[in-house]
């Protein structure tokens, strides 16, 4: 049995969604071979080098599943792109790219994390191209803590203006780019996150039936879907109360 998640946003000021992932790592988690997380896993990643006491609690909880035999795969979200091979290796996670082919059960399925979906946000894309640089990354990740604070700040609440600002179907996936990528790639399985919209839909491409799995984000509720011989099944699950 495979888990995939997404968009938890984990942070200190979030202890319900925190106590909520540490429950789902010591129960469901550990009977599956693998668990995808794909993409703004934290809300917020300055880099490996600033970690704080809370992302180290998260990264050793990940470690100890992974040494009961779970495969961990980690996906870069919009949130969280800095997070680097130092992380990966301490939480005993594989860092995977956007986007990229897994074979589920002999399918091949395509895997975003969805923020390159959404092509209509013209301005989100050309900050996305600049900051995903090479060297842009390499930059960021040798500037100053304090100037990396600052400009985490400064993108955060820009972000957050904006998303008010937009106009619903801008932040939403662009519908055409979603068979273009799939017929891309070859698959007729995609699943991303991102978005905040759960929800499978079923899709035609071309002459074959296809389908896009929205994972949902953890605020209220988690989400997690899981792909074993029987199929996919995306499902909501209540926090344990406080
Ligand atoms: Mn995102």
């Amino acid at each position: 049995m495979i888990l995939l998640i997404s968009d938890l946003h984990l942070e200190e000021e979030r202890p319900d969604i925190t106590r909520a992932f540490l429950d789902f790592l010591t129960g469901r988690a550990r009977s599956a071979q693998a668990l995808y997380i794909l993409g703004d896993f934290f809300e917020a990643w300055i880099g490996d080098d600033a970690m704080t006491p809370y992302q180290r609690s998260i990264c050793e909880a990940l470690r100890t599943l992974s040494e009961t035999g779970t495969q961990i795969f980690l996906m870069h979200g919009n949130r969280d792109f800095l997070l680097g091979q130092a992380f990966c290796k301490a939480a005993g996670c594989t860092l995977i790219k956007d986007p990229c082919v897994v074979d589920f059960y002999g399918e091949p399925v395509l895997l975003m994390h969805g923020d390159s979906l959404c092509t209509r946000d013209e301005a989100y894309m050309r900050l996305r191209r600049i900051l995903r640089n090479p060297v842009t990354l390499w930059v960021l990740r040798h500037l100053p803590l304090s100037t990396r604070h600052k400009l985490a700040r400064k993108l955060r609440s820009e972000s957050r203006a904006q998303t008010r600002m937009k106009a619903n179907d801008i932040v939403d996936v662009t519908a055409e780019e979603v068979p273009r990528i799939m017929a891309q790639f070859g698959v007729r399985t995609l699943i991303h996150g991102h978005t905040h919209r759960p929800a499978i839909h079923k899709l035609q491409i071309g002459e074959q039936a296809a389908r896009r799995i929205v994972l949902g984000d953890w605020d209220h509720q988690g989400w997690v879907l899981q792909v074993d011989e029987q199929g996919m099944q995306l499902m909501p699950f209540d926090f344990a109360p406080a």
